[in-house]
């Protein structure tokens, strides 16, 4: 590729792997690379984990990087570098994140939840390029959001804004792992999806014998992408599970609409493809719990990056010279 001035290094860090790979400012990743991720152990095993991902790009490339930006789940303070709670990596409470890898680099070092930085990457390079204020909703085993308003995050006073994914959409809903009950995760996130054909299953076994069958019979093999299956191939119940996400997801994003009014939603996260295919109904529903009179002006697109939404993202905040307002 030609005419690259500058490139910057992303890495995505979750649970069970680590993603890392070069960005140029167009938003092109020019190579990436995934090695595998211990939370389980001890928090230096775990930075060691990320080193290996960060060395196996360095050693591919003799571009001039300028910086390393990183996306993780959980909440980080701006400030420090410092990740505060991660539920998916328990090894990392209050762990100095960027600092550490700023002293083995020697790079400049950014590192922001994973959430957030996609929203940004979205925002400046994928589907929500050229939109005003971007709302983005990450679908997959949680459900984070960003809110990009002019090329920059919105993140509230003390950077903790944005939380969408935790807003409550039925009080008597299930009890969420944030502590509160019934948010949008608890309905409509992967595990969620899975949990309510289970229950759905074992209260109608007539009605879910279609939807057992295909897990041969063991019902704590229900996923989302088995009841997804299901639909595609015409099945009652799991068309009944997908319509109930579905309606759940548009009190909630009814709720947004009237709250920030967003010129875009994009939706992305791992089960972003499924929710793409029922857009339709998705945007016929939304407008019954929106107040808004140019709710249906509103497009819902599905994210541009998918699985290299981390990656982006994490380049995108480490190329933005002011990634949030403040
Ligand atoms: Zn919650």
């Amino acid at each position: 590729m030609s005419n690259i001035s500058e490139v910057y290094l992303g890495v995505d860090i979750g649970g069970t792997k680590v993603a890392a790979g070069l960005v140029n400012e167009r938003g092109e990743i020019l190579f990436k690379t995934r090695t595998p991720m211990d939370s389980s152990g001890s928090a230096d095993n775990a930075l060691s984990c990320v080193r290996s991902a960060i060395d196996s790009v360095l050693f591919q490339s003799n571009l001039n990087i300028r910086g390393i930006g990183v996306s993780t789940p959980g909440s980080v303070d701006l400030a420090s570098g410092i990740v505060v709670n991660p539920y998916n990596i328990p090894c990392w409470r209050n762990f100095p994140l960027g600092p550490a890898i700023r002293d083995i680099y020697g790079l400049p070092t950014v590192v922001l939840n994973d959430a957030n930085a996609a929203g940004l990457a979205e925002a400046l390079w994928g589907s929500g390029t050229g939109r005003k204020l971007v709302f983005y909703a990450t679908i997959g085993t949680g459900i984070g959001t960003a809110i990009v308003y002019g090329g920059r995050l919105y993140l509230g006073r003390t950077h903790s804004a944005g939380e969408g994914g935790h807003m409550v959409v039925n009080f008597n809903g299930p009890k969420c792992s944030c502590g509160k009950s019934g948010c949008i995760e608890t309905f409509a996130a992967g595990p969620a999806i899975a949990r309510r054909a289970q229950e759905a299953i074992q209260a109608s076994p007539l009605e879910g014998k279609g939807l057992l069958e295909t897990v041969g019979g063991d019902l704590s093999e229900i996923r989302s992408e088995t009841v997804a299956h299901a639909w595609e191939s015409g099945d009652p119940l799991a068309t009944k599970i997908l319509e109930e996400t579905v309606d759940t997801l548009a009190i909630w994003f009814g709720n947004i609409i009237d709250l920030i009014e967003p010129d875009v939603i994009v939706v992305g996260g791992g089960i972003s493809g499924l929710i793409a295919k029922w857009f339709p109904r998705l945007r016929e529903q939304t407008a019954l719990w929106c107040n808004n009179p140019h709710c249906h002006e509103i497009s819902f697109v599905e994210a541009k990056y998918g699985a290299d939404s981390g990656i982006a993202g994490a380049a995108a905040v480490c190329l933005t010279e002011k990634p949030f307002i403040s």
